[in-house]
């Protein structure tokens, strides 16, 4: 077969080239004309008159109509970026914030930061001189709670509405408010799908605008039988594409960073042994986690006779468009966070996707010409199993960063909060009390001064929580740099594949006998110690990278703690405070060794297991822990695990853990009624667990 494909190169080549060409003429076509091409610009003149004439309204096209990159453009050209006035513009994720600030700045011919910038969490890249602002939905939060009345901004377009993150859900009501107090202000909502109709109905029954789109047949393609291995069929199905199938590119969509680096590993291997005579497949990843650089290369048009495959998680169904997609893969899934209530906690988890993210993906094929679209399930999975559309974040998941965001900006009635869908109320009841135990509101559900301070931190309030009780036990210098590392990166350990062990024999030199959170502390000084060197970096495998950026986060927290007059403080070796500070924090995420395998969380008694990486791992002798998060893969890993004495639980959150012969400090102050309504449900959650743990001694 592999010579029979070699036969078909000429012909392929051919094809190719004739593709090139035109390929290369759209790339040769000036900025102006491409922009002038988009479905956007045909409508410039009515979105500027709509906005012209309503405060609010909603705009709908399809994905890649020039939506985000145009709309921002034509409202600066036309004086909203004047007298020092800023057009907002927020998104779902952070790497798509970035991709298009940078596709902006290039059309107006600035320098990112100049007239174009963007905002993402803990990255500022904006300037007096910004005209045009790209934040992530969750950075707009933040500016609402430092200035409900936005005053920097003349317009606001929440953009990718449809995507329904919570931050974009909540602004959704704070921005209703805002519109009374500014009525100078402009709010633009956009969405690439249908819900048109139920934002505006949402909005005050304001005005649609709807962008033609120029889309093309796709053939949909269904798996016969259900797939058992969706990873290895999608794998197989891009090597028949490319192999069989005419000139085009392809996306298929993982559901995260490992799978995708794995599977453009295995499709390289796969090329390569297939020699020369194939024509080349170029491969390209693409999730939140990629350094700048190298997601930028997805937007280059492939070289004549090369065919690209993009892999990347669901970012690019809606928030980034790649020209040229002629095919697409879709096993069907998406991971996504969701609240887990065996655990007591949010947790990533791979599901299936909707009928509309189903029809979205396929929708990516049909931008250029008449594609394909290759759906690695059933068509019956697809009518009966799927979900119509995709439940808002809102719905599924914690609450407790929201609510307490919320507090902080002085809205105590939730329940009266201007929800387009509300949460339930049990979700919100769960929050509520999180942030009780936290010590972030008081038995009468109102903001305590703790609680103002954690909302200031940028990060999730356990996080915080533990930050800010460092300070009183008198590490916060050392809890600085732990939370910087865990907030600013995913690892700071660089295991490449071929050197493996020798990265993980570098790295036990750091090993703390307590755990990751001050093996990571021993990384952050030894970089220090080293004079912050990238040679030490590379003889220890730490990426230099994260460990900068790391520095800048821990800066920025430096100056929040200043400006709360907290106080930073080292604890020497005494690192026992640290680990004290972090039940502070963490008391909900603690696990008990369990006699037969693993270990047991306290909360729920659930199993949890010692993730590999842990240098607690293999060691047997932690009986108590508390971890950061769990990661899911076979089983449910537990991730950055310290050990601790299970007394310090109950100092942390005496309202949270039964003692037995009872009250702590916390527990004396509450009101009787409060402690039945709110405490109550966790003594008896806990108490029935399967656990048989006690407290008392
Ligand atoms: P929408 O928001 O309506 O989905 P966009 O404004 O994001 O559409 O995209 C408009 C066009 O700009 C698309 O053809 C897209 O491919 C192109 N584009 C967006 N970002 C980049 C980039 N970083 N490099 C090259 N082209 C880009
Ligand atoms: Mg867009």
């Amino acid at each position: 077969a592999q010579n029979g494909k070699g036969q078909e190169m000429p012909e392929w080549k051919k094809i190719a080239s004739g593709k090139g060409a035109e390929m290369g003429k759209r790339t040769n076509m000036s900025m102006k004309d491409q922009r002038e091409s988009l479905p956007a610009y045909k409508m410039r003149k009515q979105f500027l008159d709509a906005v012209r004439q309503y405060q609010l309204m909603i705009v709908v096209g399809d994905t890649g109509s020039g939506k985000t990159t145009q709309l921002t453009q034509y409202l600066a050209e036309d004086g909203y970026g004047s007298a020092g006035l800023m057009i907002g513009c927020t998104q779902p994720r952070r790497v798509a914030a970035m991709s298009v600030a940078a596709r902006v700045s290039d059309e107006v011919g600035c320098r990112i930061g100049e007239e174009v910038g963007y905002t993402i969490r803990f990255e500022d890249k904006t300037s007096d001189r910004t005209r045009i602002k790209y934040m992530t939905d969750g950075i707009m939060q933040r500016e609402i709670l430092l200035d409900p009345e936005l005053n920097k901004y003349s317009v606001i377009m929440l953009d990718e509405a449809h995507e329904r993150t919570i931050a974009t859900d909540v602004l959704f009501g704070l921005l209703k408010k805002t519109l009374k107090r500014r009525p100078d202000m402009k709010l633009i909502v956009t969405s690439a799908t249908l819900d048109a109709e139920k934002f505006s109905s949402y909005f005050n029954e304001c005005p649609i605008l709807s962008i033609p789109g120029r889309t093309f047949p796709v053939e949909i393609m269904y798996s016969r039988e259900p797939e058992s291995d969706y990873l290895d069929a999608a794998l197989t199905t891009v090597m028949q594409i490319h192999l069989t199938e005419p000139p085009g590119d392809i996306l298929l969509f993982l559901t995260g960073k490992e799978e995708i680096d794995t599977s453009c590993e295995i499709l390289f291997e796969r090329m390569k042994a297939l020699g020369p005579s194939v024509p080349e497949l170029i491969i390209l990843p693409i999730y939140g986690a990629l350094p700048s650089e190298i997601a930028s290369k997805i937007f280059d048009p492939s070289p004549t006779g090369a065919r690209k495959v993009v892999i990347a998680t669901n970012i690019a169904e809606t928030s980034i468009t790649i020209d040229g997609i002629y095919f697409v893969v879709d096993p069907g899934f998406v991971k996504q966070t969701a609240y887990d209530a065996k655990l007591g906690m949010d947790r990533l988890q791979v599901t299936p996707i909707s009928q509309a993210q189903a029809k979205q993906r396929a929708g990516r094929a049909g931008r250029t010409g008449p594609g394909k679209c290759f759906r690695l399930y059933t068509e019956n999975a697809f009518q009966n199993e799927m979900l119509p559309t995709t439940i808002p974040e809102i719905q599924r998941q914690n609450l407790a960063n929201t609510i307490l965001m919320l507090k902080a900006m002085g809205i105590n009635d939730l329940l009266g909060f201007d929800f387009m869908d509300p949460p339930p109320t049990n979700t919100m009841l769960t929050a509520l009390e999180e942030l009780y135990a936290l010590g972030a509101l008081d038995d009468e559900g109102l903001l305590t001064r703790a609680g103002r301070r954690m909302a200031d931190f940028p990060m999730e309030p356990s996080l915080a929580k533990s930050l800010i009780a460092s300070v009183e036990l008198g590490c916060s210098d050392e809890m600085l740099s732990i939370v910087a590392m865990i907030s600013a990166v995913q690892t700071v350990f660089h295991r490449p594949k071929e050197k493996q062990q020798q990265a993980d024999q570098k790295k036990t030199k750091f090993h703390d006998p307590a755990g990751d959170h001050l093996t990571l502390l021993n990384v952050y000084n030894g970089w220090k110690g080293a004079g912050k060197s990238d040679p030490w970096c590379f003889e220890n495998f730490v990426q230099p990278r994260s460990m900068r950026r790391s520095e800048d986060v821990r800066k920025q927290l430096v100056q929040i703690l200043e400006r709360h007059r907290l106080r930073i403080v080292s604890c020497g070796r005494e690192t026992v405070r640290v680990r004290q500070a972090l039940c502070a924090g963490f008391f909900r995420n603690s696990a008990r060794k369990d006699p037969t395998e693993g270990y047991k969380t306290l909360v729920e008694g659930t199993p949890v297991y010692m993730h590999p990486s842990s240098s607690l791992f293999g060691k047997g002798q932690a009986e108590h822990v508390v971890y950061h998060s769990l990661v899911e893969t076979t089983r449910e890993y537990m991730n950055n695990v310290t050990a601790i004495e299970p007394k310090w639980l109950v100092e942390a959150a005496p309202t949270f853990f039964k003692v037995a012969g009872g009250g702590g400090k916390m527990g004396g102050e509450l009101s009787k009624r409060k402690r039945e309504e709110v405490i109550k449900p966790l003594h008896n959650r806990f108490a029935n667990g399967e656990d048989e743990w006690r407290l008392s001694a």
